[in-house]
């Protein structure tokens, strides 16, 4: 199941949406559907990913972390390093260079803790686009920094002020925008989630994540167990997982935030969590922390970018169906695992990223990792480094 049937990843993901929306989902649909095989778009693409979001990315192997835990050699992939500061610059500059071929001068998309929403900016900036960045209010006054960015790169960034002032929000009103407005604007939806065709666009330009780990792997004679990567709505994880999914000798592990605990507000935990179901949100049909009568429930996590109550519809298939693995790591988990890594391989991961540390070291040495916990854990509770918490999240 590498593409969608139908926009279809078996019974999730799909096209839920108005009437009004359909036209601009159809038309991008067809235009992606023949740009991404027309030659001269790849060139172009190719040479931006090159020359302006410096890739490929590095496969780090990390020396210490690997002695110190034994089991298999540990590589990072440092997407950290691409421009911007992270993968997000794929999806969008990939989504925004489709828009200007298809004529589009405007661009919206929406942010929760801003990484999307200034990605858009730089890649609109980059290729002279006007561009709208959609943000909860809440979210504007916790990110400042991030907003000064986006409005560094010329963006108007507007603060939703309806419903609960977040990620959920703004995504209304992107669509709301895009609704009245999609003759010269194009939406840059910043995940592998929402209405077909956007699962299989976000996957397709983020995939190049798995590509060049692939390429990178064969070059080395690396031989790839696991694939182990976080998941918020999932579009780093399924872009580094879809060239293995055909081989079913890697194993293929999700990270979700499991926050402080398994119950109702305590995570963001859409496939471990025994706080989720099935449902359709926001135009596509995946598992969400919904209520019964489909309203969305808190979540929880010390990662903004994981803290989220939809997942893509193509990972919540893969994980029903047993392909991806998937396992909820706790905040204190994901903290301790960006000091490990920061001390050890002076690589400081992003709150996000460091779940998929913690999820990757007991993939093959458990008891090593619980060891190291339970004496850090242990120094937690003695000194004052319960404060990083609140200081990274900052
Ligand atoms: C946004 C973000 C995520 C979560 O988004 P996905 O779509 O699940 O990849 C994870 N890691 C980092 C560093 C991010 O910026």
């Amino acid at each position: 199941m590498i593409t969608s049937n139908n926009g279809f990843f078996d019974k999730f993901g799909g096209k839920y949406v108005a009437e009004i929306i359909r036209r601009p989902l159809d038309d991008l649909e067809a235009a992606f559907n023949k740009y991404i095989h027309d030659p001269e778009f790849l060139e172009e693409l190719r040479i931006i990913q090159r020359d302006y979001i410096g890739r490929e990315t590095p496969l780090y192997f990390a020396p210490t972390a690997t002695e110190l835990l034994g089991g298999a050699q540990i590589y990072i992939k440092l997407e950290g390093l691409a421009n911007t500061g992270a993968h997000k610059i794929n999806n969008a500059i990939g989504q925004c260079l489709l828009a200007k071929k298809m004529g589009k001068t405007r661009i919206i998309a929406e942010t929760g803790a801003g990484q999307h929403g200034l990605a858009t900016a730089a890649a609109c900036a980059k290729l002279g686009l006007e561009c709208v960045v959609y943000m909860g209010e809440v979210d504007v006054r916790r990110q400042q920094p991030n907003v000064a960015t986006m409005e560094m790169y010329g963006a108007k960034v507007v603060p939703v002020t309806s419903g609960s002032r977040t990620l959920k929000d703004a995504v209304n009103e992107a669509m709301r925008d895009w609704a009245t407005n999609f003759q010269n604007t194009h939406y840059v939806l910043g995940s592998a989630l929402g209405p077909a065709p956007f699962p299989d666009i976000v996957r397709t330009f983020q995939s190049i994540i798995g590509e060049e780990v692939k390429r990178q792997a064969a070059e080395r004679n690396i031989d790839i167990a696991a694939v182990v990567a976080c998941v918020g709505g999932g579009s780093n994880s399924i872009g580094v997982f879809t060239p293995f999914i055909e081989d079913k000798n890697v194993r293929l592990i999700g990270a979700e935030a499991g926050g402080i605990g398994p119950n109702v507000g305590e995570n963001a935990a859409r496939m471990t969590g025994n706080a989720s179901r099935e449902g359709i949100v926001q135009g596509y049909k995946s598992r969400f922390l919904i209520d019964e009568d489909g309203q969305s429930m808190p979540t929880r996590s010390i990662s903004a970018g994981l803290d989220y109550m939809g997942i893509g519809p193509q990972l919540a298939a893969l994980g029903e169906s047993g392909r991806v693995e998937f396992t909820a790591v706790l905040d204190k988990e994901a903290l301790e695992a960006v000091k490990f890594f920061a001390r050890n391989e002076g690589i400081l991961f992003a709150l996000e990223s460091a779940h998929a540390g913690a999820a990757a070291i007991p993939v093959f040495r458990p008891e090593k990792w619980k060891e190291f916990l339970k004496a850090e854990l242990k120094r937690l509770e003695n000194n004052e480094d319960i404060h990083d918490a609140e200081i990274m999240n900052k």
